[in-house]
């Protein structure tokens, strides 16, 4: 069979159909995917040293003649041993192995090996469970070099890893370079070919490197390419002028029943600024939960609808757009223009503060001949059949929950006035409550422009945020009891947990393809339906069998889902217990106590985005944080949570204590840990942002650049970076 990088790994003979579907359960499916599957670190065994010169404790790759290897039978009977002697110019040494009886016709007498391991010492130095391998005139893969180490998924050894990959490694001479020659040299990049073969099989920390600098270019490159081609057809496009009135916004800040936070003005402005231009507004609104996005987006929904046109705002759930309708009802009601709502179970038209259902039909109408100036909706906003007549401004609330597509597709709306002016698209303002610090959102999002609340309304109260010893968790329990006697209610968050029985890994995918369009490739053996479930048992049958308890998990529907959270926002159910999906812009003001379990688990910023679901209503709020952990650094990281209350101070510290990867949690982005690891790398950053601006100068649409416009296409079929 010849073998090319797209050859399915279903076909290829050799590797048993139970470890095709190993593979295929970390998303390798073909011989590139397994070329693409990265070590996520090395061990240094390169050090070759003669048996005499070993020391105890010391990792040592030694090499020689099999003196002699037999099977010993231990008194435990339970546990094969494989006992060898082996020897070199000069000396002689014993290598033991356990459960591998296999070993003894493996490792034959009179053999030359190569044995890696940790030398132990028991009357007499020893080799303890060495890697090994016969010498022969093939490289060495397991022992005397820099050996890479996979990250393991049940069944798959990095053992196995290495030697599927050095058993097709010929193939990396079919894989297409892409990059630009000009760019490689430029940047004096290693070509891909190399780069994934000292990946694989480092000749040294030097090319292992510059291997680990190629691999990182070209996703950051892809990025930019991305980011700064958008842009520029952003640019391209045009849209309404829309005339900043000072004293309609004077009037409508005045009338609000509360003072404008500094950071509120400061990005109204910012917004209100942008809009005034003919050049398409794409400015991303940051702020923590409860820092008062929603009268930003207002602010500027109100001068686009004074002005005539219309203002479509979309939310990611029903709930979520609900609220919405009912703030900016409330916060536009003395200005009399109708707001409709339109969701996936129906239409609603506000009008003179009067709430009435409509026929989809009728409102579908009413929105084409622009009689409804600001609509607020789900993904039922970008169905073909919903017509704008004079769109002029998107807004899309936790924007990451959306594709680029669904996205795109409201910014298609091209609009006309009736004055004969050109056609134009819509401004953008999404908004986000995911504190993404600084230096990673200009990376990511390239050239999105960035408006921050970072500073909270006076007034609100403080959560009591406290971290509970495993001693004190009876009393936990008696506290959430009385607390919902007096009629507030409880989240309790569970973390994914560690499986042992790595078979469900498939399941656990679903669960994050839902909430963060996870790539496959980096999966990782969490399950945290199964933690969330027996957690609601336990807590249903045992704690509080007097209680209304209620589950929610990412496998569950979405109708399913958005039942249960409405329930427990009418206060139907007394405990909520939930994996990490729960509703981050969530408003239950009855609820009180945000319980997590395994805090550990989470990032900080995470953590401190579920904290701010309570608190905010009138009632105390708690904090309670669990964990099993008592590491000095676990703490560490929860007293930060105790003592800051800004979710951006949180994610730099998170950032900063745990690096890219581990900051994202389940990479969300789809990107490989390799190119996690370099997104604060500022110096690679802006050498690729540099390339990227160089071809783009001369040739946007990258008409000489197949090569480059094709991985472009596939890239962002796999990548969700906004
Ligand atoms: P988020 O940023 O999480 O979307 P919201 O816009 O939902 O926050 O605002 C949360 C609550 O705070 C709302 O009830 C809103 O009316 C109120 N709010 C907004 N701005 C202020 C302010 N400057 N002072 C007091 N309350 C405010
Ligand atoms: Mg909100």
């Amino acid at each position: 069979m010849i073998f090319s990088p797209n050859t399915p790994i279903q076909n290829i003979t050799r590797i048993l159909p139970a470890y095709q579907k190993r593979l295929a359960k970390l998303g390798i499916k073909t011989l590139r995917d397994l070329f693409l599957h990265f070590p996520h670190r090395y061990q240094d065994l390169s050090a070759i040293k003669p048996i005499d010169k070993l020391k105890l404790n010391e990792v040592a790759t030694i090499q020689g003649k099999i003196i002699d290897i037999k099977n010993i039978r231990t008194w435990k009977k339970r546990m094969a041993i494989t006992e060898a002697h082996v020897q070199d110019n000069g000396g002689l040494i014993k290598a033991v192995w356990f459960n591998q009886p296999y070993l003894a016709n493996t490792l034959k007498i009179d053999s030359l090996v190569s044995l890696s391991g940790k030398i132990s010492f028991d009357k007499t130095l020893f080799l303890s469970n060495p890697a090994y391998e016969r010498l022969t005139d093939q490289d060495l893969r397991h022992t005397g070099r820099l050996i890479p180490v996979y990250p393991e998924t049940s069944g798959l050894t990095s053992r196995y890893m290495r030697y599927l990959i050095h058993l097709f490694r010929p193939t990396i001479n079919q894989i297409a370079e892409w990059l630009p020659p000009a760019t490689i040299k430029a940047q004096k990049l290693l070509d891909l070919q190399t780069a994934l073969r000292q990946i694989h099989f480092p000749d040294s920390t030097k090319t292992l490197a510059q291997a680990k600098r190629r691999l990182a270019f070209n996703e950051l490159f892809l990025i930019q390419l991305f980011a700064l081609q958008q842009k520029i057809k952003w640019q391209k496009s045009r849209s309404p002028k829309i005339t900043f009135q000072q004293n309609l916004i004077k009037n409508f800040v005045d009338q609000l029943p509360f003072k404008l936070t500094d950071a509120q003005r400061r990005s109204a402005w910012e917004v209100l600024q942008d809009m005034q231009q003919t050049q398409p507004m794409n400015r991303l609104l940051e702020g923590d939960v409860g820092s008062g996005k929603t009268i930003v987006a207002a602010m500027a929904a109100l001068q686009v609808i004074q002005t005539g046109w219309q203002v479509a705002f979309m939310a990611p759930t029903e709930i979520l757009a609900q609220q919405h309708f009912q703030e900016i009802t409330k916060v536009l009601k003395s200005y009399h223009f109708p707001v409709g709502l339109l969701t996936g179970s129906g239409a609603k038209i506000n009008l003179k503060n009067k709430t009435t259902n409509v026929q989809p039909k009728e409102f579908l109408r009413q929105i084409k001949n622009s009689q409804i100036k600001i609509i607020i909706g789900t993904h039922a906003l970008i169905q073909d059949r919903v017509k704008f007549k004079n769109l002029a401004l998107v807004i899309v609330d936790e924007q990451h929950r959306f594709g680029v597509e669904q996205r795109a597709a409201l910014q298609k709306n091209v609009s006309q006035m009736d004055d004969g002016s050109p056609a134009t698209f819509p401004h953008l303002l999404s908004m986000t409550a995911t504190p993404i610090p600084r230096t990673l959102a200009l990376t990511i999002y390239g050239d999105l422009d960035l408006s921050l609340l970072d500073e909270m309304p006076k007034g609100r109260q403080e959560i009591i945020t406290r971290v509970v010893p495993p001693t004190s968790r009876a009393k936990a329990y008696d506290f959430i009891r009385q607390q919902t006697k007096q009629g507030r209610q409880a989240f309790v968050i569970c973390p994914r947990i560690e499986i042992s029985d790595k078979s469900s890994v498939v399941s656990d995918q679903k669960e994050k393809l839902d909430t963060n369009h996870l790539s496959l490739n980096t999966l990782r053996n969490w399950d945290d339906v199964k933690a969330v479930k027996e957690e609601y048992e336990k807590l249903k049958k045992i704690i509080f069998p007097d209680l209304r308890i209620a589950l929610l998990h990412g496998q569950m529907k979405a109708k399913e889902k958005e039942k249960t959270m409405k329930d427990f926002v009418a206060g139907k159910t007394d405990i909520l217990v939930s994996t990490s999906v729960v509703e981050v812009g969530i408003d239950v003001p009855n609820a009180a106590i945000m319980m997590i379990e395994g805090a550990d688990r989470f990032g900080l910023a995470q953590l401190h985005q579920f904290r701010g679901r309570v608190g905010r209503g009138p009632h105390q709020s708690y904090c309670l944080l669990f964990t099993e952990s008592s590491s000095k650094s676990t703490q560490a990281r929860l007293k930060a949570l105790i003592a800051c209350r800004n979710g951006f101070e949180l994610a730099e510290k998170d950032l900063q204590l745990r690096g890219p990867g581990e900051f994202f949690g389940a990479n969300q982005w789809g990107l490989p840990d390799l190119t996690m690891a370099s997104l604060t790398d500022v110096e690679l950053i802006k050498e690729a942002r540099q390339e990227a601006i160089k071809i783009l100068k001369t040739d946007y649409p990258l008409k000489n650049y197949p090569s480059l416009l094709e991985k472009l296409a596939n890239f962002q079929k796999v990548i969700h970076l906004e």
